[in-house]
C-alpha cells in the first residue's frame, strides 16, 4: 500500500527543512483542521487517512492504533479501504469525522489539492455500516425559550421527526425522561444550557450521547418557523399542531439547519413533524424505565433478560425499531390499544397466516432506510434491487393481510415500483456506477447499441474487412490494430492497383500497405467511446430511474410503516402463542385484575413450568370492593419483587398492545407507571443511594394520579430502621390517602402491617415449613408474613454454620426486645395516619432503638474471635466500644 506522493515530497521537504519547520503538507493540514476543530480530521495521504496531533492520540487510545511521529507531530492513520469499520468505532465512541479527500490529480506536480468533503457525526451518518438496524438513530436537540422547553428529535434515516415541550419548572423528569426513551446518538444544545444543573445531571447519566454546544442566536424561532415550512412544503404548520410560537419549533428547525450544514443533505424524505403530549402514552419516569428492565437489562446495559426479548419475533428491521418504540410509548387511549389487539388477535387465531408472514417479513429488508437512500441519492443498484425484492414480498404478505385492516396504501403503485425496476435493473447490478453492469438489455436502444459495440468489436472489424474485400476484390485484405498507428487495413503490394480511391494511405512498408477510410475511423471512434458511453449512459438512466423511484418516497415510507405495523402485531401474537398468554381486557377503568400472573422474563429463563403464577386484584373505583393498595410482606428471595414487577409489566404489556402472560386479565388503561425498586447507587452524581431513593419516591408522590400504577419496593430501605420504618409509613399513608392510586408496596417492615386502611389489603408469600425444612413457595396469599427468614437466605448463600448458629442465637435475642419495643410502640405509629395534605413527618415518630447499645456491643464481643485478630484491629474495637458506651 502507498503513501503519497506528497508524503515523499514532504519527507524530502522534511529532511531540508529546519528541525521544528513545517512541511507543506503538514502546513495544508493545519489550516484544513483549523476549520474543523470539532472533527477528528481524517486527511488523506495516498492509500490511507492520517490523524496528527491530538486527533491522532485520542484515536490511538480509542482504537487502539499504533501511534508514531512525523517530525515532532504524533500521527496515526488506517488504510483508506477499511476506514468505514474504524469510522462506525468512533462514532459509537461519540465523536465527529471531517473527511478531507485529495481531490486534485495526484500526479500531478506539487502539493495535491485536499478537501473536506464530508462530515459524519453520530446523528447523521447514513451508511448502513455506522447504523443499528434494529434502533433509530435519533439526532436531538433541546432549547429553552420563555420558560418553556421545546424537545425535537429526527432520525434522517428513516425520516421519523419528533418533537414535544413541557414547562420549565417540569425540566428536571421530562428531559431525563425523553433522553431515556428516544435515546439520541447525538444532542445540540444552546450554549447557555452548558451550566444548567439538570441539564448536565441528566448527561452525565448518558455519556454516550455526543452532545455539542452552539451560540443560543442559532436557535431563532422566526427562522426556525421559515425553515420548517420550507421542508414541508406548507404554508402554516397548523397540520402537525404547531405554531408561529410553539417551542418545538426552534429545536425542530435547527435539527434541519444542521443537517443542512453537517450531512449536506436537506432530507427531501423528511415531510413532516409527529408532536406528542404527554397524555397520549404511559408516562414512565428514566429510573422507572430501567428498574423495569424493559428494553436493556440493568446488569450490562443489552436486550438480553429484558422484557424486550422476550417479545422480540420481529424478522425486519423496521418491525424491531417499532416493537421498541411501541415498548417505550405505552398507549393510554383504550380504542388504539383494542385496535392493535385485535390484530395481534388475528394472528394468534390464524396460525397459517403467522407461519406465511413470518417467513416472507425473514425476506423483507429495511425499506424505511432504503428509501431515505433513495430520496437522499445516496442509493446504489444494489440498494433499488433489494427494494424491488422486498416490495415483491410484501405484495405477497399483502394479498392475505389487505381484507384486515392492515394497509392502507395502494397496492398499484408498488407493483409499478417493483415492475420498474424489474425492467430496469439487472437482477445482481454493480454496486458502483462505472464498476460494472447495472441497466437490462432492451431498456435503452442507445445503450444497446454501446454495448453491441463494445461486446462485437471483432465481429464488426470482420464484417466491414468483408464488405471492402467483396467492394475490391482483394480477397486478403486484413483489418490490424497496433498502439501507433490504431486500426488499419493491410493490403498486400501485390494488389496495390486494386486499391480503391476512399482507401487512404497510412504507411507504406517493404511488403505491404497500411490504409485507413473515413468509415474504418469511425468504427474505430465507436469503439474506443463504447465503453465510456456505456457508463455515461447507465449512469443517466440509472439515475433518471432512481429519481422517478424517490417521487414515491412517501409512499415508500408508509408501506414501510404498514410492513413495521403487521411485523410487530404478528411478532406479539408469535410471543402470545409460544407462552401461553391471554388478550386482556382493557377498558378506561381503574381495576387491575389478573388470574395466574406471571413474569414474562423470569419464566422465560426458569425451566418449564417452574414459574408460580399468581393473582392479584386491586382497584382504585370508588364504589370497588377491592383496595387499591396491597402491603406485602415477605421474607427475602420469596418472590416479592418478582411479582410487583410482573404486574407492572403486564400492565405495561397491556397498553402496548400486547397479550399478557396469565390466565385471565382485566387492565384499566394507566396514565402512569412508576417503579421505585432496590436501591440504585449514583455516586457519578455525587448522591448517596439513599437521595436517589428519596428523589425517586417524591417524583412519584408528586406526579402519581389516581389513574397511576404504582410499585414500591423496600422503600426506606436505605437508611436507618427506625427513618426507613417511619418514611415507608407515611409514603404509604400518602398513597392511600391523598393518590389513591393502584400501589403495590412490598415492605420487610413487619410493622406496616398495623397501617389500618379500608383500601389497604394485605398480601404475602407464602413459606412452608415442615421439619426445619423452610421452602419458599412463591405464591402469594392474603395476610401478613410472620418471618423473614433471612437466615434461611444467608444459609443458602452458604455463610458457614458456626455464623448462622451465632444468628439464629442473636435472632431469638432480639426478638424478645423488638417484640416488647414494638408494643410500647404501636400507639405512636397509628398517630401518623394524619390527613396526607398535612404530612408532618418530622417529630412525628419517635422509635426507641430495638436493642441497647450495651446489647450491641455485648454480641460484638461474643461473636469476635480473638485468636484470629492483630493487635491493631482489637485496639481498634475497644476504641468502638468505648465510642458507643461514652454516650452513657
Ligand atoms: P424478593 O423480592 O422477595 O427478595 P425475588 O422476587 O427477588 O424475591 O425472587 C427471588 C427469586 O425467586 C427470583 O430470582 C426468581 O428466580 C424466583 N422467583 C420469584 N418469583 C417466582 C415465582 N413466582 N415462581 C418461580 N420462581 C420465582
Amino acid at each position: 500500500m502507498a503513501r503519497s506522493k506528497d508524503a515523499l515530497v514532504a519527507g524530502s521537504v522534511q529532511s531540508r527543512a529546519e528541525p521544528g519547520e513545517l512541511t507543506p503538507v503538514m502546513l495544508q493540514y493545519l489550516s484544513i483542521k483549523e476549520e474543523h476543530k470539532d472533527e477528528v480530521l481524517f486527511f488523506r495521504l495516498g492509500d490511507f487517512y492520517e490523524m496528527f496531533n491530538q486527533d491522532a492520540i485520542e484515536v490511538s487510545r480509542l482504537l487502539n492504533l499504533t501511534l508514531t511521529h512525523r517530525g515532532a507531530a504524533p500521527m496515526c492513520g488506517i488504510p483508506f479501504h477499511a476506514a468505514k469499520i474504524y469510522i462506525a468505532r468512533l462514532l459509537r465512541c461519540g465523536k465527529r469525522i471531517a473527511i478531507c479527500e485529495q481531490i486534485g490529480d495526484p500526479k500531478a506536480k506539487g502539493l495535491t489539492e485536499r478537501k473536506v468533503i464530508e462530515i459524519i457525526t453520530p446523528g447523521t451518518a447514513l451508511e448502513s455500516e455506522y447504523l443499528d438496524g434494529g434502533a433509530n438513530n435519533f439526532l436531538a436537540c433541546l432549547c429553552l425559550q420563555k420558560g418553556r422547553a421545546g424537545f425535537a428529535y429526527l432520525d434522517v434515516t428513516t425520516s421519523d421527526f419528533f418533537a414535544t415541550s413541557w414547562y420549565e419548572s417540569d425540566m428536571e423528569e421530562n428531559f431525563s425522561k425523553e433522553i431515556g426513551r428516544c435515546h439520541p446518538r447525538e444532542l445540540l444544545l444552546p450554549q447557555s444550557l452548558e451550566k444548567n444543573e439538570i441539564v448536565q445531571n441528566t448527561l452525565l447519566q448518558n455519556e454516550e450521547i455526543a452532545v455539542s454546544y452552539y451560540p443560543d442566536w442559532n436557535f431563532d424561532q422566526s427562522l426556525s418557523y421559515k425553515r420548517l415550512l420550507a421542508q414541508f412544503k406548507t404554508v402554516n404548520l397548523q397540520g402537525f399542531s404547531l405554531d408561529e410560537k410553539s417551542p418545538e419549533v426552534a429545536p425542530a428547525g435547527f435539527l434541519l439547519d444542521y443537517l443542512q450544514k453537517t450531512a449536506t443533505t436537506n432530507a427531501p424524505h423528511v415531510t413532516g413533524i409527529k408532536v406528542y403530549r404527554d397524555s397520549q402514552f404511559v408516562i414512565m419516569d428514566d429510573s422507572s424505565r430501567r428498574n423495569l428492565e424493559i428494553v436493556e437489562n440493568l446488569r450490562d446495559g443489552s436486550s438480553q433478560f429484558s422484557l424486550l426479548e422476550c417479545l422480540s419475533h420481529t424478522e425486519t428491521a423496521m418491525g424491531k425499531r417499532l416493537l421498541r418504540s411501541w415498548l417505550l410509548y405505552p398507549l393510554t387511549n383504550v380504542e388504539e390499544i383494542r385496535g392493535r389487539q385485535n390484530h395481534v388477535e388475528l394472528f394468534v387465531k390464524n396460525r397459517n397466516l403467522l407461519e406465511f408472514v413470518h417467513e416472507l417479513f425473514g425476506n423483507i429488508l429495511d425499506i424505511e432506510r432504503l428509501a431515505g437512500r433513495v430520496a437522499m441519492e445516496r442509493a446504489h443498484a444494489k440498494d433499488v434491487q433489494a427494494l424491488r425484492a422486498s416490495l415483491e414480498n410484501w405484495l405477497k404478505v399483502r394479498e392475505q393481510l389487505d381484507s384486515c385492516g392492515f394497509t392502507h396504501t395502494e397496492k398499484n403503485l408498488a407493483e409499478q415500483i417493483v415492475a420498474l425496476i424489474k425492467n430496469a435493473i439487472l437482477e445482481d447490478p454493480a454496486t458502483a456506477l462505472g464498476e460494472g453492469r447495472i441497466i437490462k438489455e432492451g431498456w435503452s436502444a442507445e445503450l444497446d447499441e454501446y454495448r453491441r459495440i463494445h461486446d462485437n468489436v471483432n465481429k464488426i472489424l470482420d464484417d466491414y474487412a468483408e464488405e471492402e474485400k467483396a467492394a475490391t476484390g482483394i480477397q486478403n485484405l486484413r483489418i490490424r490494430s497496433n498502439s501507433l498507428t490504431g486500426y488499419y487495413i493491410e493490403i498486400t503490394r501485390g494488389k496495390s492497383e486494386q486499391v480503391p480511391a476512399h482507401f487512404i494511405l497510412r504507411r507504406a512498408l517493404t511488403n505491404a500497405d497500411r490504409y485507413t477510410t473515413v468509415r474504418l475511423q469511425e468504427i474505430e471512434k465507436q469503439i474506443g467511446e463504447a465503453e465510456l458511453k456505456i457508463t455515461e449512459t447507465e449512469k443517466a438512466l440509472f439515475l433518471e430511474l432512481r429519481s422517478k423511484i424517490a417521487e414515491h418516497t412517501n409512499y415508500l415510507l408508509q408501506t414501510a410503516k404498514e410492513i413495521a405495523y403487521a411485523d410487530v402485531t404478528s411478532s406479539l401474537a408469535y410471543a402470545a402463542l409460544l407462552h401461553g398468554w391471554v388478550k386482556p381486557f382493557v377498558d378506561n377503568s381503574k381495576d387491575f385484575i389478573i388470574k395466574g400472573g406471571r413474569h414474562p422474563v423470569v419464566e422465560l429463563h426458569l425451566p418449564s413450568g417452574e414459574f408460580v403464577p399468581n393473582d392479584i386484584e386491586i382497584s382504585a373505583e370508588k364504589e370497588s370492593k377491592s383496595a387499591y393498595f396491597a402491603l406485602i410482606t415477605g421474607p427475602n428471595m420469596a418472590g416479592k419483587s418478582t411479582y410487583l414487577r410482573q404486574n407492572a409489566l403486564i400492565a405495561l404489556l397491556a397498553q402496548i398492545g400486547s397479550f399478557v402472560p396469565a390466565k385471565e386479565a382485566h387492565i384499566g388503561a394507566v396514565d402512569r407507571i412508576f417503579c421505585r425498586v432496590g436501591a440504585s447507587d449514583n455516586l457519578a452524581r455525587g448522591e448517596s443511594t439513599f437521595l436517589v431513593e428519596m428523589t425517586e419516591t417524591a417524583y412519584i408522590l408528586r406526579t402519581a394520579t389516581e389513574k397511576s400504577f404504582v410499585i414500591m419496593d423496600e422503600v426506606g430501605r436505605g437508611t436507618s430502621t427506625e427513618d426507613g420504618l417511619s418514611i415507608a409509613w407515611a409514603v404509604s399513608e400518602y398513597l392511600l390517602n391523598a393518590l389513591k392510586c393502584k400501589t403495590l408496596f412490598a415492605t420487610h417492615y413487619h410493622e406496616l402491617t398495623r397501617l389500618d386502611h379500608p383500601s389497604l389489603k394485605l398480601l404475602c408469600m407464602e413459606v412452608s415449613e415442615e421439619a426445619d425444612k423452610i421452602t419458599f413457595l412463591r405464591k402469594i396469599k392474603e395476610g401478613a408474613s410472620e418471618n423473614s427468614y433471612g437466615i434461611h437466605v444467608a444459609s443458602l448463600a452458604g455463610l458457614p454454620q458456626s455464623v448462622i448458629r451465632r444468628a439464629n442465637e442473636i435472632l431469638n435475642t432480639l426478638q424478645k426486645g423488638a417484640d416488647s419495643a414494638v408494643s410500647e410502640n404501636a400507639g405512636s405509629l397509628q398517630t401518623l395516619q394524619t390527613s396526607a395534605e398535612e404530612k408532618p413527618l418530622e417529630k412525628s415518630v419517635s422509635m426507641p432503638g430495638l436493642f441497647s447499645d450495651e446489647e450491641l456491643v455485648l454480641d460484638e464481643i461474643l461473636s469476635c474471635d480473638p485468636d484470629d485478630m492483630t493487635p491493631r484491629q482489637a485496639l481498634d474495637l475497644v476504641a468502638r466500644w468505648k465510642k458507643s458506651l461514652s454516650g452513657r
